[in-house]
């Protein structure tokens, strides 16, 4: 718990949150400003910043709760796709700096943006690319 965390405070119920799911590693809350109706957030229980941060716990345990959440939107709302956001970093546009992932419920046509504009490697500078992170790992 970080005392001026505002996720660690909704963890701790100090702040009340419409509450989807829980479990030892996430808390799962409707978003207070949703991009559209039935976006959710999943919030880390143990406090860290972001991705880079995460315990191995709930990295492995993540995804099983994205998928189970998916499912639940799709059957609940019908919704023609689903977008998982995760960002890390101001740069990003994180904006609250404890880890969490959005799903947001998307439909044909609704005007959402969280695109980018494609850009083009160099000959070979994909590969390059892919041989200096791949040493890193
Ligand atoms: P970020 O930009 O950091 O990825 O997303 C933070 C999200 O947390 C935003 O979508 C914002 O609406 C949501 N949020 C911030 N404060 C609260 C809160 O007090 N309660 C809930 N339910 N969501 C919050
Ligand atoms: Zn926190």
């Amino acid at each position: 718990m970080q005392g001026n965390c505002i996720f660690c405070k909704i963890n701790a119920g100090e702040i009340p949150s419409a509450t989807v799911y829980e479990d030892e590693n996430f808390k799962v809350i409707m978003d207070i400003s949703p991009a559209a109706k039935g976006h959710m957030i999943m919030l880390s229980k143990r406090h860290c910043a972001n991705l880079l941060e995460l315990d191995d716990e709930s990295a492995a345990s993540a995804l099983i709760i994205a998928r189970k959440l998916a499912r639940a939107l799709k059957e609940e709302l019908n919704c023609d796709g689903i977008n998982l956001v995760q960002n890390n970093g101001e740069a990003s546009g994180q904006t609250v700096f404890h880890f969490h992932i959005h799903l947001i419920p998307r439909y044909d046509n609704d005007q959402m943006s969280l695109g980018w504009t494609p850009g083009k490697y160099e000959d070979g500078e994909a590969a390059t690319f892919a041989a200096a992170l791949a040493a890193r790992l």
